[in-house]
């Protein structure tokens, strides 16, 4: 069974998660469709990998986004998604070197993503 936690949770994911959520300001803020303020709800998304004739669907449940209070329109923050994107590249990827069965789909937590944190030694400066 493929470790998820020391799998996937260190090193360069942890820090692009992070650094997409200090940019991240869980605020209201105007919103473009209508001027009307948005609301922070949480969202999954989900992205599908092929490999050889197959598939494996990540599904990352709880992440921010904005929405409308008037109109209902949901926007994600590009950063944030950005970053989502990226780690869950690295997790197939780690799913692909472990050598375990890849699973049909998966789900990860963006909470989990976040409460992470990688080793002291690999912190880098800069
Ligand atoms: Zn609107």
């Amino acid at each position: 069974m493929f470790d998820l936690k020391a799998g996937f949770l260190g090193g360069s994911t942890a820090v692009l998660i992070r650094k997409a959520v200090e940019a991240y300001q869980p605020t209201l803020q105007k919103n473009v469709c209508c001027g009307e303020e948005m609301t922070v709800i949480h969202n999954t998304e989900s992205f599908p990998y092929i490999y050889g004739n197959q598939e494996c669907i990540i599904h990352v449940t709880d992440i921010p986004m904005w929405k409308c209070q008037q109109c209902g329109e949901v926007e994600e923050d590009v950063t944030l998604m950005a970053a989502v994107e990226e780690s869950t590249d690295q997790v197939f990827e780690s799913l692909l070197n472990s050598g375990d069965k890849i699973p049909e789909e998966m789900h990860l937590s963006f909470d989990e993503m976040l409460e992470k944190r990688e080793p002291e030694q690999q912190v880098v400066n800069g």
